[in-house]
């Protein structure tokens, strides 16, 4: 019955003149099973329902009571986070973006870690999205931004100027992160803002408003550059990297890891190399493991290779100690 109304609601309809589609998610709980009184139905059905939209979204869900569980331990995870921005339980690690001609580090990647008191070490997929849900996103990625280009700075000192690329979520845009407020941060750090590269996904070009455009235009006017995150995984109307200021692309990882064995991702990354080249954009290709993705990136003329073959993520002070040695080398 879930899906057949689904089905229903999802047949396009004019509105206006235009063809319009809507869609549904469906939660469902079971009286007398699951709860006895309409508040706590209405309470089940509606987490069911937030499960459903979850997984995709035009899809229906039954309430469980494992789902019970996992909303208290968001609810209790959203609390550890805000206090541990104040106590200072979160770090940085960078991962080296190596040049794939001349081998020479030439930006780092800021990932942001959570050393939890109790449940220890926490990898930015398990706590990214709930920051983004409540709003938390927006303290923690200013922590990330301030923190990463100060580290730049301190590396430029050390006579390694070398890029630093931070991660944004599109909430912190929506949030009204200005490019005023970057460039005095910068100012302040005194970092070069062209060394600073903000790494934004496909989602906020696809949203193609005028406010997403002005807003990549004053962060280009500054200096800062951009670059689209996850490349191919997004919706992939390629025709956005003609009407939107980019300067790199990163190819996701999914792509770069199948080169070697799996026709269509070769296929599809050497299009998308030869398109950026045209648009004037460079290209890095994420998740590098093996010596034959590298060959292969190389011989397709991709600008630049981050993975864990050139090295994982590192402490601050071991990417100075890696930049150092590949200066010697
Ligand atoms: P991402 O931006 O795509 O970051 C790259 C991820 O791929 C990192 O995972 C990195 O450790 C991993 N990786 C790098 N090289 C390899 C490789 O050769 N093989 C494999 N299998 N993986 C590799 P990490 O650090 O767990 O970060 C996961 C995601 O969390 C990031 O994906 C990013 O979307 C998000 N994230 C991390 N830090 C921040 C932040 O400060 N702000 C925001 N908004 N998101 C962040
Ligand atoms: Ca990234
Ligand atoms: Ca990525």
């Amino acid at each position: 019955m879930a899906q057949k109304i689904i089905n229903k609601i999802s047949e396009p309809f004019i509105l206006e003149g235009n063809e319009t589609f809507i869609g549904a998610s469906i939660g469902i709980t079971l009286y007398p099973d699951d709860a006895s009184d309409a508040d706590d139905l209405i309470r089940n059905a509606d987490m069911a329902m937030y499960r459903a939209k979850d997984a995709g979204r035009n899809d229906y869900r039954f309430f469980t009571f494992t789902m019970n569980e996992q909303v208290f331990e968001r609810m209790q995870l959203e609390k550890d986070m805000r206090a541990g921005l104040e106590r200072n339980e979160f770090f940085l690690e960078y991962q080296p973006i190596v040049d794939t001609v001349n081998e020479q580090t030439v930006h780092a990647e800021a990932l942001v870690r959570w050393q939890h008191p109790e449940h220890g070490l926490i990898p930015p997929d398990r706590f990214i999205s709930l920051a983004e849900e409540s709003g938390l996103i927006n303290q923690l990625g200013w922590w990330v931004l301030e923190n990463a280009c100060a580290q730049a700075k301190q590396w430029s000192l050390n006579g390694y100027p070398v890029g630093i690329s931070v991660n944004l979520s599109s909430r912190q845009i929506k949030a009204g992160l200005s490019s005023e407020k970057i460039v005095t941060m910068l100012n302040e750090v005194g970092l070069e803002p062209t060394l600073l590269t903000l790494e934004i996904t496909e989602g906020l070009l696809l949203d193609d408003t005028e406010e997403t455009l002005l807003w990549l235009n004053t962060i280009k006017q500054t200096g800062v550059k951009l670059s689209v995150d996850d490349f191919g995984t997004g919706f992939s109307s390629l025709s956005y990297l003609k009407r939107f200021p980019v300067n790199i692309i990163k190819i996701d990882k999914g792509f770069v890891q199948d080169v070697t064995h799996d026709h269509d991702d070769a296929t599809l990354v050497k299009a998308i190399i030869g398109l950026a080249e045209s648009f004037n954009i460079n290209v890095v290709a994420e998740g590098v493991e093996t010596e034959g993705q590298l060959k292969f990136l190389r011989q397709h003329n991709c600008d630049m290779i981050q993975g864990f073959y050139y090295s994982r993520p590192l402490a601050a002070e071991n990417l100075l100690g890696y930049l150092k040695q590949g200066a010697a080398a």
